[in-house]
């Protein structure tokens, strides 16, 4: 006789419902989550209620940023514009936002359908820290700075700093501004997909020029945990522009560039084996992307 387990129901864990406050400034949202420690901020719920959906978190409670006012603008302060966490990629995608950070907006324009750009916000997608995150290449190429505000108080830190894991946020703590220079030149943002449509990158290159610093930023987005800054590469181009006079360059120089870049981030692998095809077809597309982008900055 063949004997059996006794049948468990498949969810035994008891199901709580999380409780949700909604503060009305930052203050009190800070408030919130050092009184809860175990609840989680969620701005427009895009990668959080993804995750909840499938399973992967069970927050005991939700602080919603949703009503807070003062991050969901910008305000200009020292040459730079200090953008609220809550600002969704809508809103940086219009015109009057294009005009003040050109690649951000591009980047806004594409970060997923229309329904996840009207929710998701900038600070979703720098806490989420997903390799994909379209704003995370333009924010390494802006070299912008977080502004965290907790318990403690509020304290600075680069973008790249939280992305690398080496400043993660402390209990209670929100980002509540990105802090980002207005270099009033041209910038671009490209990305590559593998369809059609609204998609996550495979790809993405933001180009920055800073003309006070006589400099050229790239960040390479989508291929490695955190985006790629090809500073040798950055460095050489800026050598060769004529800051002074036209500021173009010829269609050698933009390929080469492409080639420094891709090279640089797409390596070669140890020893002499030959790049297998599929990582052969990304440097090329890192490589045709950043030299696109530098042509269209340049033009
Ligand atoms: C179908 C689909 C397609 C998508 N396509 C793209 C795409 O093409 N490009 C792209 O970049 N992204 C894409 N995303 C991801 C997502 O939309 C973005 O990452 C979005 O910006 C997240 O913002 P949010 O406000 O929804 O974050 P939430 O989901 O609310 O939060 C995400 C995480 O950040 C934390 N958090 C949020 N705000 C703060 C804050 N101010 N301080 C501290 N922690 C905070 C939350 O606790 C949570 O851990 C897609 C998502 C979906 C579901």
């Amino acid at each position: 006789m063949t004997t059996h387990a006794p049948q468990t129901a498949p969810h035994t864990a008891r199901s709580v419902t999380p409780s949700v406050t909604l503060p009305a400034s930052l203050d009190e949202a800070v408030a919130a989550l050092t009184e809860m420690p175990a609840a989680v901020p969620v701005a427009g719920g895009t990668d959080l209620m993804a995750a909840v959906n499938r399973g992967r978190l069970r927050p005991a409670g939700l602080v919603g940023l949703g009503r807070i006012n003062e991050i969901r603008g910008w305000q200009y302060q020292d040459g730079h514009a200090l953008l609220g966490a809550g600002l969704t990629h809508a809103r940086m995608g219009r015109p009057d936002f294009a005009a003040l950070i050109p690649a951000l907006a591009a980047a806004s324009r594409v970060a997923g359908p229309p329904q996840i750009r009207n929710a998701g916000t900038l600070g979703g997608n720098v806490v989420s820290a997903a390799p994909t995150g379209d704003s995370l290449p333009v924010l390494a190429a802006l070299e912008a700075d977080l502004v965290v505000v907790g318990p403690l108080g509020s304290r600075e830190l680069p973008v790249s700093h939280l992305l690398a894991g080496r400043d993660m946020l402390a209990p209670g703590e929100l980002v509540a501004f990105v802090r980002v220079p207005l270099l009033h030149a041209p910038q671009v943002f490209l990305k590559a997909t593998g369809r059609t449509g609204p998609a996550r990158a495979t790809a993405s290159v933001a180009v920055v020029l800073d003309p006070a610093r006589r400099g050229v930023r790239c960040a390479v987005g989508a291929i490695a945990p955190m985006p790629l800054r090809p500073l040798e590469a950055e460095q050489w181009i800026a050598s060769l522009i004529d800051w002074d006079g036209e500021r173009g360059l010829a269609p050698e120089a933009l390929t080469a560039f492409g080639e420094y870049v891709g090279a640089a981030c797409v390596p070669d692998p140890q020893g002499d084996e030959p790049l297998p095809p599929g990582v052969l077809h990304l440097r090329r597309t890192v490589a045709a992307l950043a030299r696109r982008a530098l042509g269209r900055a340049l033009s």
